[in-house]
């Protein structure tokens, strides 16, 4: 049995790897749909609400309106530089890779599973037609090729554990993680 909840956040970002308007300092309303594998206990299988309390929550403190930021832009050294000189907390949610639709993805993937729930597959929205179906099998690949990226030191590895762009939609700031070992 599948339990489809659906969230949403307000948050910063930008794509320093693409370039052109995805550079540019901008926000989306970001729609998420998880999907739950659950079994059924009684009449009931999990209630929804213990999804909106702790799902719910972890978009709610670690992503909305905040900014989504690369640790490897440039950026967000000036960004914590700022934060140091002027005693200002600006709410970052760091990720490992640019932030796409693809990486940011492959992040709450990780954070919700982490949370204990069974999540078959997400799906992130950054656009009204731009949308990132994210499968567990897809998780478990990225998953696998990031794990020795952590650890690799490559000069080549500039942007991080989550890959390089490949290919971008005109319409959204969507990188196709790279898939080369
Ligand atoms: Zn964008």
């Amino acid at each position: 049995m599948i339990i489809k909840k659906t969230f949403k956040f307000y948050a910063a970002h930008r794509n320093e790897e693409i370039g052109g308007k995805c550079a540019n300092l901008h926000g989306h309303r970001y729609g998420i749909e998880c999907f739950f594998e659950v079994r059924r206990r009684n009449s009931i299988s999990t209630p929804f609400a213990e999804f909106d309390e702790r799902v719910g929550s972890l978009i709610k403190k670690g992503y909305d309106h905040g900014m989504l930021i690369h640790r490897g832009d440039p950026l967000y050294q000036t960004l914590s530089e700022h934060m140091r000189v002027h005693g200002e907390h600006l709410k970052l949610k760091v990720l490992d890779g640019p932030t796409s639709v693809e990486n940011l993805a492959y992040t709450l993937f990780s954070e919700i599973s982490a949370l204990g729930f069974a999540l078959m597959k997400i799906e992130v929205r950054e656009t009204d037609t731009s949308v990132v179906e994210y499968t567990l099998s897809d998780w478990k690949a990225d998953r696998a090729k990031f794990a020795w990226r952590r650890d690799d030191v490559h000069p080549e590895k500039q942007f991080g554990a989550l890959g390089v762009p490949s290919t971008s939609f005109s319409d959204a700031c969507v990188t196709v993680l790279d898939t080369e070992a």
